[in-house]
């Protein structure tokens, strides 16, 4: 279809287009049942079954270990902050934060609220241009858990290896590279990620969860903030949002006939080094912001050394079709998004504007 923008969005962001076409094709009747998925009951058999393939394939893509469970719940990571140390961070202990950018702070600016907190490591004073070093992540013996942003969306870093906790459960809020790349969910204890990136529309959250860690929580939390009272009800303790399950779970199908995630992290791969390749052999036309060690393959964040310059570029972007370039106020200069759904072509086209741009203004 020639009429799709270059879309490289922050969040909402790019989905596949076989995966809008085959929703519109089932938007007013959902497998013969006369009705959309949207109209119909969340106890209905038809919708369980969206909502259990969803859960499978996220297992099978993501190789989500046995003693996890897999749930769909709402209010964004955003809530995640604050669900996650209202049901880990129980009586007398802390929770560690490693601070890699803007997310992360919010994170643990949550956390605060219910709890005390940690400094794991913070990149601050690199200007969060990286993720801590590994090695410079303190995992205190008694802490209730210790908390990664796995790629901070703003500054456009990316951890690209994890930190071993040891017996301490990492906790990772992975909103912006979820199923980017193979992970040993092993290693966590908690992983939660706000679908609309990586996995589908805005609406519901992710929440990948170690049972065990589930049976602490504080009697005193409201139901609803309880992750055992969503493990127990398999997520349908009250109305799911089941329309955007249903398009999770297209999406997941399309990562798998994509060739499941370690295909989706070498496109990842190919799409980003199109853009880094553009922006390192510029001669200093393009400046990354996130230092090599760091980049992220989710959200290239780059500068052009004049600010006017920059504006002019956005607009000449947004008349040839591209969508989302602008940075986000706290960084400043520009972004391009690309996940997963972002397709090889897109990234081609911005390596060659960026070039062109450069040759008439360089
Ligand atoms: N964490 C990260 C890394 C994000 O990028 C975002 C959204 N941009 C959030 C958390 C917040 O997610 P939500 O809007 O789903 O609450």
């Amino acid at each position: 279809m020639s009429n799709r923008a270059y879309n490289f969005n922050a969040g909402p962001a790019a989905l596949p287009l076989e995966v809008l076409q085959q929703a519109q094709e089932q938007f007013v009747d959902f497998n013969g049942a006369g009705m959309s998925i949207m109209e119909m009951s969340h106890r209905s058999a038809a919708y369980e079954q969206v909502h259990n393939e969803a859960q499978a394939l996220l297992r099978e893509l993501f190789a989500i270990p046995d003693n996890y469970r897999v749930l769909f719940l709402q209010g964004g990571a955003s809530t995640q902050f604050g669900m996650l140390p209202m049901n880990l961070l129980t009586a007398g202990r802390a929770a560690a934060y490693a601070i890699s950018g803007n997310w992360a702070n919010k994170a643990v600016k949550e956390a605060k609220l219910i709890g005390e907190t940690i400094v794991a490591a913070s990149s601050e004073g690199d200007g969060y241009r990286r993720t801590p070093a590994l090695t410079d992540i303190i995992v205190p013996e008694h802490a209730a858990y210790v908390h990664i942003t796995s790629n901070e969306t703003i500054e456009g870093t990316q951890y690209q290896a994890f930190p071993d906790t040891g017996s301490v459960p990492l906790v990772a809020d992975m909103s912006s590279d979820i199923l980017s790349r193979p992970v040993d969910v092993s290693k966590f204890g908690v992983i939660y990620a706000g679908a609309q990136k990586n996995l589908g529309p805005s609406g519901v959250t992710l929440v990948i969860i170690r049972e065990d860690l589930a049976a602490e929580s504080p009697k005193s939390l409201p139901s609803m903030l309880r992750y055992d009272t969503h493990i127990k009800n398999n997520s349908l303790y009250n109305t799911p949002p089941s329309f955007a399950i249903y398009m999770v779970n297209l999406m997941l199908k399309w990562i798998r006939s994509s060739g499941g995630v370690d295909a989706i992290a070498q496109a990842n791969q190919a799409k980003t080094a199109l853009v880094y390749d553009t922006i390192d052999n510029s001669g200093g036309f393009y400046t990354g912001f996130a230092l090599p060690v760091s980049r992220s393959r989710m959200n290239i964040t780059f500068r052009i050394h004049n600010e006017e310059l920059e504006k002019l570029f956005v607009k000449e972007s947004e008349q040839q079709g591209f969508v989302g370039l602008k940075g986000h106020r706290d960084v400043g200069g520009l972004r391009a998004s690309t996940y997963n759904a972002v397709p090889l072509e897109s990234c081609q086209a911005l390596a060659q504007f960026m070039a062109d741009f450069q040759r008439r203004n360089g």
